[in-house]
């Protein structure tokens, strides 16, 4: 697929920062409607500084073609609502009982009758009831889902907004996933029955792109909006909208038998050259990706990351193919540089963990850069 590179303007001060692609963002946007067909409204997921992409730029830049915000806390729907986007917002995880009256105007997630009248008994309120098919995480246990509902409705000031479900299991277990889909439909329906209006949704990113006939009346679109199929064998489908980068800050010449980093864990075994990057632990490349064939970009070819990451620095051993490479150069620890790419995935998979944790864990100090 052709790559969409708008031109970032990188400050040669700069140490380490993502480039966050806007017209990657929009590219997988419509991927993900042209998988749902056109009926199903789209609830963006921008929790977690929007996947570690920035919560007002993506909200602003998603906006136009999606109908619903979704957030894991009130100080996130805070910064949706600033970006000034007008959409609605819907809090995904259950409200603290003191966050309660801060709601106003926000679509809240409850598990129970019980916590909708408390709800309720602090002004009008638009509800997200969700019921538990399998994820065992929040919602009402589907057996009980009717009688919560029965009581839902009778509530002063309640509007039902929505039914939801989750799924633990959509890019693994397929025939667990399509029974909780099929039972949830079924619920549904007689759920409609009693209210109408309510909206239903039970798909996250795996759940679009293995399920798209389950869509229902809205999806929960969150990873792949940022271009990272949580299905691999579809990842040419999206584009990934951050790319990850430091510079160089020291170029070195090593003899044989040199430890490198934090409890020598590695010696070299030749005349070595390094290049030391502006990005440790403290940034978010993860500590456990010492010592598991973890490569980073730089001059367009792949260079192993030697010895322990430390909390500001990593180092790289350069000796193939890096004569001249020098201070100030520009490392890519996630994207593309010339014909090599680093994904997400990559390093989640190296580093005993998912995409969602890397993108989650790219710190502050990484300054985020927008184009598109
Ligand atoms: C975070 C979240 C999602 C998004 O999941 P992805 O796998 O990133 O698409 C969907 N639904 C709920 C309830 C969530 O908390």
């Amino acid at each position: 697929m052709k790559r969409i590179a708008p031109p970032f303007d990188i400050p040669p001060a700069l140490r380490s920062w993502a480039e966050i692609n806007l017209s990657a963002l929009r590219h997988n946007l419509a991927a993900v409607r042209s998988s749902i067909g056109p009926s199903p409204a789209i609830l963006a997921v921008v929790k977690a500084n929007a996947y570690g992409h920035g919560t007002a730029e993506v909200a602003r830049a998603l906006a136009p073609n999606i109908e619903i915000f979704g957030v894991a806390n009130l100080p996130e729907a805070r910064e949706v609502i600033a970006a000034g986007t007008g959409r609605d917002v819907m809090l995904l995880s259950p409200c603290l009982p003191a966050e309660r009256p801060l709601t106003a105007g926000l679509i809240v997630t409850v598990s129970s009758a019980a916590e909708a009248a408390a709800f309720a008994a602090c002004g009008p309120v638009r509800l997200n009831f969700k019921i538990d098919t399998g994820m065992g995480r929040v919602g009402a246990w589907h057996d009980s889902a009717l009688d919560e509902v029965g009581a839902i409705v009778g509530l002063p000031g309640v509007t039902l907004h929505s039914i939801s479900t989750h799924l633990p299991s959509s890019d693994e277990d397929a025939g667990f996933t399509l029974g909780q889909l099929e039972a949830f439909a079924a619920l549904a329906a007689r759920i409609r029955a009693i209210v109408p209006g309510v909206r239903v949704h039970s798909l996250n990113s795996a759940g679009i792109l293995a399920f798209p006939a389950h869509a229902a009346d809205i999806v929960r679109a969150g990873l792949v909006l940022y271009g990272i199929s949580p299905l691999p064998a579809i990842q040419d489908r999206f584009l990934p909208a951050l790319s990850w980068k430091a510079r160089v800050t020291l170029v070195r010449n090593l003899p044989a038998g040199t430890g490198i980093s934090y409890g020598r864990t590695f010696l070299t075994s030749r005349p070595t050259r390094t290049a030391v990057l502006a990005a440790g632990y403290a940034d978010g490349f993860p500590r456990q990706l010492a010592g598991r064939g973890t490569c980073i970009l730089i001059g367009g070819r792949r260079h192993p990351v030697v010895g322990r990451v430390t909390m500001d620095q990593v180092v790289v051993d350069i000796t193939d193919g890096g004569e001249s490479i020098a201070a100030g150069d520009e490392a890519v620890l996630i994207g593309r540089q010339g014909d090599e790419e680093i994904t997400a995935a990559e390093l989640a998979a190296r580093a005993d963990t998912i995409p969602w944790e890397i993108l989650t864990g790219i710190q502050d100090r990484v300054a985020r850069i927008y184009a598109g």
